[in-house]
């Protein structure tokens, strides 16, 4: 019989390898970013839970060594696993990391010429086990014991890649996302867009109602949009969806535009940008799908609400979101006088609202989005609403009770069975890559 786990002779061999990867590691946990969730030292505790027996000064090497614009290096605290150099080479198909010298001087090197700057660099970080490589945006920030953790879907693009966001809740602030494994969608990857995205939750943001920019009272905010609603005709009100929003912000607007009797449909969100074969879409919406669903295949492209602006046919505009597909502001929305938006961020939207209404962003809401494979993922709240934020659809629901109108809907169980989208779940058409071993 052979045991591996319970004889004398293979738990002095674990605990003497343990010794050896410890032999020249710095114990600077205190300070360590990694310190919390170190795999270093769970397999101390598990297998050697004692000091070491080398009296001499650690080998030492380069300390914070910059690979490129995300990523720092500790040489001393590298357990040279190599799993930086597979993931750059076989996630993100570019083998830009190498190892060299041998034994005690072993060290992680950037490939001459070069820095680690591809699409997927915090991944390096993510799979290193130790502190050796730290993020540039999250090294000293936080310790990893104070932060708590929400099941949510990246928003950064049409992908949807399942994350982890890590808030602080005692300040209700998010400090960063972590992927979450979903072999349907990114198996254990995201990339470094995405990763950074959460910084969004906390910049730039609407976080108080207003009139022409002045901040305002809600009711007073909701009693002129409703008053700018209210004296527009209906055929030319429009509502404007957003690809940027969860089915429960589209479907709570479109219920509304239904109960105003507004006939025009438009859809809009963030304007293209780069994708790729591994991950990364070019449609750097969460939503698209989600919202041709829920409106049954009418919402109209943003290029056809301009020309209705442009003819007269819409005077009257409902907006849901920050940015739209053109980019910088188009002149027709410059020159719309009866604008309301429900916007989590400024933007072109918010900049040219008669009325703004502070939307709670992605992370401050409970939302269902539909990725580019036609797959309905929930994303869980994580932070309360900020500042005077809500949800949009909590915003739709005050503005119809301003209106005298009732919706069919008054809470977000009964919204989310309105808007349900089923999952296609359709195979993914490319698989995200694995890295070995
Ligand atoms: S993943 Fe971390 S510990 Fe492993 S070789 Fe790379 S830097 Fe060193
Ligand atoms: S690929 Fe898209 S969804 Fe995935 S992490 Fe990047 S930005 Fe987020």
């Amino acid at each position: 019989m052979v045991r591996s786990q319970t004889s004398e002779h293979a738990q002095r061999a674990r605990s003497a390898v343990q010794e050896l990867l410890l032999l020249n590691h710095p114990v600077d946990c205190p300070i360590c970013d990694q310190a919390g969730e170190c795999r270093l030292q769970d397999y101390w505790l598990e297998h050697q839970a004692k000091k070491k027996r080398m009296a001499d000064e650690p080998i030492h090497k380069p300390k914070g060594v910059v690979f490129g614009p995300t990523i720092v290096y500790d040489a001393e605290r590298c357990i040279m696993c190599t799993r930086c150099i597979r993931v750059s080479a076989e996630v993100a198909q570019d083998p830009v990391l190498s190892m060299r010298e041998r034994g005690n001087l072993n060290e992680i090197v950037v490939a001459p010429g070069r820095q680690l700057d591809h699409a997927y660099t915090l991944m390096t970080e993510y799979v290193c086990p130790v502190g050796a490589l730290t993020s540039s945006d999250f090294r000293f920030k936080a310790r990893v014991w104070f932060l708590r953790s929400a099941r949510t879907t990246c928003v950064g693009c049409a992908t949807g890649c399942s994350s982890y966001t890590d808030f602080d809740p005692r300040n209700q602030k998010v400090y960063r996302y972590r992927p979450r494994e979903n072999a349907a969608v990114n198996k254990y990857w995201m990339c470094d867009e995405g990763m950074l995205d959460y910084q969004r939750i906390h910049e730039e943001r609407v976080l108080a109602p207003r009139i022409k920019r002045e901040p305002v009272s809600a009711a007073a905010a909701l009693e002129k949009a409703a008053e700018i609603i209210k004296q527009s005709a209906p055929q030319k009100t429009a509502i404007l969806l957003s690809a940027e929003h969860s089915n429960e912000d589209n479907t709570a607007l479109l219920e509304l535009g239904k109960a105003l009797g507004a006939l025009s449909v438009f859809y809009t969100g963030k304007p293209e940008g780069q994708g790729d074969d591994i991950l990364r879409s070019a449609d750097k919406n969460p939503n698209t799908a989600g919202v041709l669903a829920v409106s049954g295949g009418k919402a109209k492209p943003f290029a056809e609400l301009l020309a209705a602006l442009r003819d007269g046919k819409v005077t009257t505009l409902l907006a849901l979101g920050s940015q739209v597909s053109t980019g910088s502001t188009p002149p027709e929305l410059k020159d719309a006088k009866n604008l309301v938006a429900l916007s989590t961020h400024e933007g072109p939207l918010a900049s040219q609202a008669a009325v703004v209404l502070p939307a709670s962003s992605w992370a401050e809401s409970d939302g269902t989005f539909v990725n580019r494979q036609h797959l309905a993922q929930e994303s869980d709240r994580a932070i309360t609403p900020q500042a005077e934020s809500l949800p949009a659809y909590r915003w739709v629901l005050a503005l119809a009770k301003a209106l005298g109108l009732s919706l069919s809907w008054k809470k977000l169980s009964e919204l989310q069975s309105a808007g349900r989208v089923e999952s296609a779940a359709s195979p993914v058409a490319a698989p995200a890559p694995g890295v070995s071993g």
